[in-house]
């Protein structure tokens, strides 16, 4: 007997079975329909990588059939990888105004934004993409313009909730569009996709506006400076922080480039509320302590942030004063607690006081608990579900929530990234075979560095090579006691490297020098990794991949 032929096929390229750079690939007869294309932070171990992006073979194969890239929300984990992609599958771009406006701030840093075709949508647009019609949904996450996705195909509707949580009272904006997703649900859905980030979380997730009402207390009682860290794209908290120091009569003033071109995009789209309260750089240290909050990123405990240089003495423009207050206004990822853990401790050394989450209603999620699932699922009551963006056990849980609603055992398919789905007359079934969904790295200068952003899949690492630096240092002094040694594999012909690798010794002994002692070691490998690496790249033009490694002593 002939197999039934997919009437629709799901290609999940990139957030299930892990937290971030999520893409999924929706397939109806000759259209190809890309939902979301976000980046993924390097997990520690992950030494001189900057990224993670998905692997859009696939797509790239099939570029003619493929109608556009649809964007439910304006975070990292769902756009962030679009300059790197795009280039390779050039296609058009559709995303609400703030989405759109946090995209062009990237595109124009990788000089893409003049060669890329983005359309502006509004929630409750439709746009006609080959034969499915795409419509977006206001829904309430933690940025705001947030949207979930109708699919509308000759087959029946697919939703695509996007990264959500049911919040009633949203610091910008209306409540969901629960009215829309329930009609939905009445006219009959075929599949629903649907976040499963805090499928572990009873209950509901509290609304954005209770954090509000857990800064302000701070904010007022604060007898120092204030430092809030947090997402550089979470435009509702910065809001809330901005109304806590407007309250209390504190100035503002923003560390960081990312975080200061989103606040600027959130001011022109009308997303972000600001009386005349920032300070400029030059202006911030004339402003007595207790009239200055400081509002920065950092709140993951990235080496290279604002919040783990301030909290390391490190930073150029932000020292800590005792008596200072750090208020960490997010959760820890998995897999970044010890870096948070870090960060905290150093700044308790300086003399901060500290207030994050685990204690303080200073952070609420942007994502749906069980209840909010639960209702996602009985409003639109779909046919099949396939749970999405989670880490495995995430998206397990989030199969039990659709069973316990009564959604047949049968109609539920979780899978990891690289497993395709068909739907048919016959049901919901795994593909046996698989696509190339595997990790690719963004490496080399650092993403800070506008117009130099070099993307470097495996092929290319391959190519270029490896050069491992070690050296000890003594610890109390910072003083070099052995090395800096390199070792290289495949980088360029051994004879070559002799005179090369004494320079570029040398080099990473004045990279060593202007360390401060005290710093984290994370701050050295970066440092140490982004300098030699600048320096082969001048020397050679190849970019190998640089691991340094720091022995104490
Ligand atoms: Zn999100
Ligand atoms: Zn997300």
């Amino acid at each position: 007997m002939e197999p039934l032929r997919p009437v629709i096929s799901l290609v999940p390229l990139g957030g299930l079975g892990e937290i971030g750079r999520n893409l999924m690939a929706i397939e109806c007869g000759e259209d190809i329909v890309v939902v979301d294309c976000g980046l993924m932070f390097p997990e520690q171990e992950m030494l001189g990588i900057d990224l993670v992006i998905p692997d859009v073979t696939w797509l790239m194969e099939r570029v003619q059939r493929v109608r556009g890239i649809v964007l439910t929300h304006a975070h990292e984990d769902h756009i962030g990888a679009l300059p790197y992609v795009l280039p390779r599958l050039p296609v058009p771009v559709y995303g609400t105004s703030l989405t759109l406006g946090f995209l062009r701030n990237k595109l124009k840093e990788h000089k893409l934004l003049d060669s890329t075709d983005l359309h502006t949508v509004r929630a409750g647009d439709t746009v006609q993409l080959g034969a499915i019609a795409v419509e977006w949904i206001h829904i309430t996450h933690s940025v705001p313009d947030a949207c979930s996705l109708a699919l509308h195909t000759p087959e029946g509707v697919i939703i695509h909730t996007g990264d959500f949580k049911i919040d009633q009272t949203p610091v910008q904006g209306a409540p969901p569009d629960l009215a829309r997703l329930a009609r939905l649900g009445d006219d009959g859905v075929l599949l629903l996709l649907s976040d499963s980030t805090n499928a572990e979380h009873d209950g509901t997730t509290p609304s954005e506006r209770r954090v509000g009402e857990g800064l302000a207390p701070l904010f007022a009682a604060a007898p120092g400076r204030i430092l809030m860290a947090t997402f550089a794209s979470n435009i509702s908290r910065l809001q809330q922080a901005i109304d806590a120091a407007v309250d209390c009569g504190r100035k503002c003033f923003i560390v960081g480039r990312s975080m200061l071109n989103n606040v600027r995009v959130g001011q022109e789209l009308g997303f972000l509320r600001t009386p005349d309260i920032f300070v400029s750089p030059k202006q911030h240290a004339s402003v007595p302590d207790d009239e200055l909050a400081v509002l920065c990123t950092g709140a993951q405990g990235e080496p290279m942030s604002a919040l783990s240089r301030i909290a390391a003495g490190e930073h150029p423009m932000v020292q800590l004063h005792e008596g200072d207050t750090v208020i960490i206004s997010a959760n820890p990822i998995p897999g970044n607690e010890e870096a948070v853990h870090r960060t905290i401790n150093n700044l308790y050394r300086r003399g901060a006081r500290v207030f994050n989450s685990s204690k303080h209603h200073v952070h609420a999620s942007g994502h749906a608990s069980r209840e909010e699932l639960k209702l996602m699922l009985t409003l639109t009551r779909p046919k099949y579900f396939v749970p999405v963006h989670g880490e495995y056990r995430h998206l397990a849980i989030h199969a039990d929530i659709a069973a316990s609603v009564g959604i047949a055992r049968d109609h539920i398919l979780p899978v990891d990234n690289g497993t395709v789905i068909d739907i048919d007359a016959d049901g919901i079934h795994r593909r046996g075979q698989r696509v190339p969904a595997g990790y690719v790295y963004v490496d080399g200068l650092s993403i800070d560095e506008a117009g130099d952003v070099v993307l470097r899949d495996r092929r290319l690492l391959a190519q270029d090579g490896v050069v491992i630096v070690a050296l000890t240092v003594e610890r109390s002094t910072g003083a070099v006691i052995a090395g800096p040694d390199l070792i290289s594999r495949g980088f360029i012909e051994d004879s070559a490297t002799d005179n090369l690798f004494d320079e570029a010794r040398a080099h990473t002994l004045s990279l060593v020098d202007k360390l401060n002692p005290d710093a984290e070691w994370s701050v050295w490998q970066a440092a140490i990794h982004e300098g030699l690496s600048r320096f082969l790249y001048s020397r050679t033009r190849r970019r190998p991949m640089i691991l340094p490694v720091v022995t104490e002593v």
